[in-house]
């Protein structure tokens, strides 16, 4: 409300502006033609005074009216394109602080939706592991159960971790992320991740093919390891059927190209671009259903671009999304075996 009545304060100020100086223009050039006329009818009476010229048209033909026509005009000139360009730069600004308020509104809009979900996200885990542990202390169970719940505040555990790393790598990344180079065999590396992301989701179907047996990547192991189970874990939780996440690795001119197809509910055209910046989730977080908080693919979007590499999305054609990322091979630019990460 406080931003709504500021907003409508600058535009009143502004159109205030426009009008005034509109108003200062016509009234200096309606002062400007005054003039001029009260000038050329001076020198006309100088004039005839002077060389008896009588008539009105042998005035305009001389030289001294001439001259001063000319001032006139220039001066007309000056009025006209000052006032263009203090018009012009009006709306220039008008523009620019129109759109940074909206990224202004939208940047805020995200910081809520931010604390909104990383509060929720924080707050069932530990909520899960209290009920646990309060059962476990006090009702005597057997070995069974304790086993069953134990696993149970386990997985919770495991989610707390995930999402404080996650967090943690998001802080890194927009600090100070130099991936830390080492040579990395895809197709092993890709099949190992697969095979616990099938241990973690069993109902999800997750398979891997690749156009190379052999394939060494420079790059860096969290990193690409963060990529992978980022979009694998995406793929799963943005899928209201068995989600069938099918990876596709390919080599070709000393780059790879790696596929992450989903049967997923899919991405808008226009969020296509969106969800790659940093809490930016589609929908609201007061209606939206599922847990997360905006920074897995901006995460994976950094280490991508620090591997030299480029990300988009595209839709499957048979439904859902495919999530595209191109690498070189070997990285020109980044110092090798630096351990800062
Ligand atoms: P989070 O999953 O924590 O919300 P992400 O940065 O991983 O954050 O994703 C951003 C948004 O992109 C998600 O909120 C979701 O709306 C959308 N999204 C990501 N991956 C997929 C996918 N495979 N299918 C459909 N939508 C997706």
């Amino acid at each position: 409300m406080k931003n709504i009545r500021l907003r409508l304060i600058s535009y009143l100020v502004i159109a205030y502006m426009l009008v005034a100086f509109s108003w200062w223009s016509v009234l200096l050039y309606i002062k400007n033609k005054d003039a001029f006329n009260a000038k050329s009818e001076y020198l006309q009476l100088v004039m005839a005074a002077e060389r008896s010229i009588d008539s009105r048209a042998t005035f305009l033909e001389t030289a001294e009216y001439k001259d001063l026509h000319k001032k006139y005009k220039r001066q007309e000139w000056m009025i006209f394109g000052e006032a263009s360009v203090f018009i012009f730069s009006l709306i220039i600004g008008i523009y620019m602080i129109n759109r940074g308020y909206n990224k202004e509104m939208i940047a805020a809009q995200q910081r809520r939706n931010f604390l909104l979900s990383i509060t929720h996200e924080l707050k069932s885990p530990i909520a899960s592991i209290r009920l646990v542990l309060e059962t476990i202390l006090k009702r005597s169970l057997k070995e069974e159960q304790i086993n069953h719940f134990g696993s149970s505040a386990l997985k919770e555990t495991d989610r707390l971790n995930d999402l404080v790393n996650n967090l943690l790598l998001a802080a890194k990344i927009e600090t100070a992320y130099q991936p830390v180079l080492e040579e990395i065999e895809l197709n092993a590396f890709l099949k190992d991740i697969c095979d616990t992301m099938r241990e973690k989701f069993p109902k999800a179907q997750i398979s891997f093919q690749s156009s190379t047996d052999y394939t060494i990547i420079e790059g860096d192991q969290m990193g690409l390891t963060s990529i992978a189970v980022n979009l694998i874990e995406n793929a799963i939780k943005y899928s209201t059927e068995v989600a069938i996440i099918d990876i596709q690795l390919r080599e070709k001119n000393k780059k790879i190209f790696l596929n992450f197809t989903d049967n997923g509910i899919g991405i808008p055209e226009q969020e296509k671009k969106r969800i790659f910046e940093q809490f930016y989730r589609i929908g609201n977080e007061d209606t939206r259903k599922t847990k997360g908080t905006g920074l897995g693919l901006y995460i994976v979007a950094q280490i991508v671009k620090a591997h030299e590499g480029k990300i988009e999305v595209r839709d499957n054609p048979t439904g859902g999304s495919v999530f595209k990322i191109e690498m070189p091979l070997q990285q020109a630019n980044i110092q090798k075996n630096v351990q800062t990460f």
